[in-house]
């Protein structure tokens, strides 16, 4: 299901906005109140889904209507608390039309342990989605949470938010809803095959490969942007540090590799 690039009106989007939240009820990616999902209506409104209710039961007409800068001027309900991070990804963000937010348990799994999404692994999530950084800790609902997640919004449009979720933002809620599944069922295929085996990496060769088809499709990629240094498998033996450094740097990794080449060049010596 997409808008084929036609522009909805406010009733379309109140719909999509509550079918959006049955599918991420029905799929187990909420429990009771949990989530939020928003619009962009035009240059100042914003639809948001109301705090306190079941996004699985959403009527159109319980939707609050809210300006950019987090005035709720519509709607019998209160707006959803965790409004601010939808503001800030619009305000941010140009090409940002919605944003989801639900608590996806595979994916969540990778935020609550810490745990970087490794890269270089599935071509379809290289070419259609690209990295999924994690984003630091904050109390959910304040700025502080929105502020968070602005270094990351620009080159990527699926986040995990650790020891709490995940975000997607798209044209459209149905485009955050594919995205979402599609995250979800990479950390399901990745948890899954450590019960296995362990994880293998396309080669960095072919995944730039990946990445040009990526940017075919309009896609931006820093990692292309930043040419091919950031997925060659920087330590022999070891797991692309580019793959595992998924969380924009994640300081306590790169100081593991660093320490384990140190100890091997000194078992070497
Ligand atoms: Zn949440």
């Amino acid at each position: 299901m997409t808008n084929q690039g036609r522009r909805l009106d406010e009733w379309e989007m109140r719909e999509q906005i509550c079918e959006v939240g049955r599918r991420v009820w029905q799929r187990e990616y909420i429990a009771s109140n949990d989530g939020n999902i928003s619009v962009r209506l035009d240059d100042d409104k914003v639809l948001c889904t109301p705090t306190l209710v079941s996004k699985g039961f959403m009527k159109p007409d319980d939707l609050a209507l809210v300006t950019l800068d987090g005035k709720q001027v519509g709607g019998r309900l209160p707006m959803t608390s965790e409004v601010k991070v939808h503001l800030e990804m619009y305000r941010q963000r140009g090409d940002a039309r919605a944003v989801v937010h639900v608590h996806p348990p595979h994916a969540t799994a990778f935020a609550v342990a810490r745990q970087p999404v490794p890269k270089c692994i599935l071509p379809e999530i290289e070419v259609f989605l690209g990295e999924i950084p994690v984003v630091p800790y904050a109390t959910p609902g304040t700025q502080e949470f929105a502020d968070a997640v602005i270094p990351f919004m620009e080159h990527h449009n699926a986040f995990l938010l650790t020891n709490h979720g995940a975000l997607t933002v798209g044209a459209d809620p149905f485009e955050c809803y594919y995205r979402m599944e599609t995250v979800e069922q990479y950390c399901k295929i990745l948890i899954l095959a450590k019960q296995i085996g362990d994880w293998t990496q396309i080669d960095p060769n072919k995944v730039m490969d990946l990445l040009r088809i990526r940017q075919k499709l309009g896609h931006k990629d820093r990692r292309v942007l930043q040419d091919a240094e950031l997925c060659s498998y920087g330590v022999p033996g070891e797991q692309c540090a580019a793959a595992r450094e998924g969380a924009d740097g994640d300081k306590a990794f790169i100081e593991e590799v660093v320490r384990r080449v140190v100890e091997r060049l000194k078992t070497r010596s």
